[in-house]
């Protein structure tokens, strides 16, 4: 059974036992009238559910209600079908304030759940002594067991409920941190409805007046509190995610670490980084998180044009986008995002004025990102900037390193790198490699007779010709003063000895022109080369092996032969 077929399922059986339950309870039970001051007293108790449900003691990413410290009492005083119709506006109110929509699915649970537990809280403390007369004449007492007994089955059911939810969800995990939290909750509700008890039996009803101002000023101050400890615990995140990317040495590795670093720090669905593709026409995403590895697939599709949507313009600009809903205006994401996003808050990564990338995290909910979630990915996003502009450096650098001046191509420092590497790669796909190694024949004569300038712009041309003669995934390097190697990755010997045929037939034939000496014009020249041929694994298992081989070969069967010419290498060399 998938997700949505559980969920749905789920819903419609907690939809189903809540109505038979609210409808017994309305047959059943006569309905309490409210008069004069009861309505307040009720407007006073909704008001402080709703700030109970607005500001609520946050934990992490998790959030501790209390509201089921008002709900007791207002339920002992006003019975269950008040005290659901309370919570139910309270929690449609304060979803509003927070500017969210209320979704079918959300409603229906809350409803559900609410129901159950308050009727079935309701009926346990019947069960055991309840309802006591109006404002309690009884000694305080005498009301705690089945004040209790409700507390218990109303958690119990708020388990039971909530288990069943996020098992619908497969979500388990999420509702095992939960309880952790529900019972410091608990804690706290047990005191606020003990209060609210022990005011309403001394004081009289009009006493949770007094009680609902503290009351207020005390959850505000501990959501200060929290917003205090989270700031804090972010940043300390941020740091310790910064650390994690200045380690990376490569920049996959680097922009994972970012992605999964800023869904650590702000409660996000999606996060990308996006990035330039090859020829820098549009972003795409180099780097996601996403609620699970099919929609993380998906989201490796999206593609975005610079200048467009959320994503686009933060990357033009180079400015921080949040967009809050839907219809927000004119900054509508255009593309096709595998999940539903109706908030999106777009940070660009710039360094030095230059836009390397966009970091986009979309939630489904609406104003699902404050103010502080965009100060803190900013910071981050500053951060990983520096990071990335300096790895990015630091590659290039490195690349340049293996590049030959003269000639552009590779250098021996590269050669000596990458063949290690391919010989591996062929031996894990039980392939083979062919080296070539090529000596320009006489080179001293072309020195000693046009000059050393004129020496050097043989040399590139030889590397022009043997750059533009083979594949795209072999690798020509001048490994030294006028020799040059070849490597043929998956080429098997008799292919190598065609391939250096070639390249000495072209090289033989091809003039190469010579600049100018004062004011004559010098004639081109004409080089030729010897090539010696060793292939991998079967003359050398060794990569240095494999080079020892393929010199002799050039030396001893091609020089000594006459030069230009090909030897493969043999065992008597
Ligand atoms: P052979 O290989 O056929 O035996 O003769 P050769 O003349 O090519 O032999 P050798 O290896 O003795 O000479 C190589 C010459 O290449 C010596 C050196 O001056 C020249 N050379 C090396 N690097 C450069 C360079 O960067 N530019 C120029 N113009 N010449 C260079
Ligand atoms: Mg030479
Ligand atoms: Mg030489």
């Amino acid at each position: 059974m998938n997700a949505s077929i559980r969920i749905r399922a789920f819903l419609t059986l907690l939809t189903i036992t809540a109505v038979a339950l609210l409808v017994g309870e309305l047959v059943t039970t006569p309905p309490i009238s409210l008069h004069g001051i009861d309505w307040l007293l009720v407007g006073v108790y909704a008001l402080m559910l709703i700030i109970a449900q607005s500001y609520p003691i946050r934990v992490g990413s998790q959030s501790i209600n209390i509201a089921m410290g008002i709900e007791l009492p207002m339920f002992l005083q006003f019975g269950p079908i008040i005290t659901l119709a309370g919570m139910l506006v309270a929690w449609g109110i304060s979803k509003a304030v927070a500017g969210k929509q209320i979704k079918v699915t959300s409603a229906l649970a809350n409803f559900g759940m609410y129901t159950i537990m308050v009727l079935g809280a309701a009926a346990a403390y019947h069960a055991f002594g309840g309802p006591f007369p109006v404002h309690f004449q009884l000694p305080l007492l005498r009301i705690a067991v089945p004040v209790i007994l409700f507390i218990i089955v109303h958690l119990l059911l708020n388990y039971f409920i909530s288990f069943s939810y996020m098992l619908s969800l497969g979500k388990l995990d999420q509702w095992i941190r939960g309880i952790y939290w529900d019972l410091a909750a608990l804690v706290i509700e047990v005191v606020t409805s003990w209060i609210l008890l022990f005011f309403l039996h001394s004081y009289g009803a009009l006493s949770i007046f007094y009680i609902a101002v503290p009351f207020a000023v005390i959850l505000y101050m501990f959501r200060l509190y929290y917003d205090l400890i989270l700031s804090n615990h972010q940043l300390t995140l941020i740091n310790q995610v910064t650390a994690r990317l200045s380690v990376k040495s490569n920049e996959k590795e680097l922009l994972a670490a970012l992605v999964e670093g800023t869904v650590q720090l702000v409660e996000t669905v999606t996060c990308y980084f996006f990035g330039w593709n090859e020829d820098r026409q549009v972003l795409f995403p180099l780097a996601v998180s996403g609620p699970n590895q099919d929609i993380e697939e998906k989201m490796y599709d999206v593609v975005i044009q610079p200048h467009v949507g959320v994503t686009g313009l933060a990357f033009s600009n180079k400015k921080t986008y949040m967009r809050r809903n839907r219809d927000e205006l004119p900054i509508k994401e255009d593309y096709d995002a595998p999940t539903p996003g109706a908030s999106i808050l777009a940070v660009p990564i710039v360094y030095q004025n230059e836009a390397m990338g966009v970091l986009t995290l979309t939630h489904e909910e609406t104003n699902a990102y404050t103010k502080k979630d965009q100060e803190m990915v900013q910071i981050l996003a500053t951060n990983a900037s520096i990071v990335l502009w300096n790895l990015r450096r630091f590659e290039k650098t490195q690349e340049r390193n293996y590049i030959d001046d003269l000639t552009g191509l590779y250098n021996y420092r590269y050669f000596e790198k990458i063949i290690p590497e391919l010989c591996h790669t062929c031996t894990r796909e039980q392939t083979g490699l062919v080296l070539l190694v090529l000596d320009i024949d006489h080179f001293k004569h072309i020195n000693d007779t046009y000059g050393h300038l004129a020496g050097n712009e043989v040399l590139k041309g030889i590397a022009t010709l043997l750059k533009e003669m083979v594949r795209e995934m072999d690798v020509v390097c001048r490994y030294g003063g006028e020799e040059f190697t070849v490597i043929l990755p998956g080429a098997t010997l008799d292919v190598g000895k065609q391939i250096a045929e070639r390249l000495r037939k072209s090289i033989e034939s091809t003039p190469i022109p010579l600049p100018p000496v004062g004011q004559a014009v010098s004639m081109p020249v004409r080089v030729t080369v010897s090539v010696g041929i060793a292939s991998y694994p079967d003359m050398g298992d060794s990569p240095l092996e494999l080079l020892r081989l393929a010199d002799r070969a050039m030396y001893v069967g091609s020089k000594q032969n006459g030069r230009n010419r090909v030897a493969v290498y043999e065992s008597q060399q």
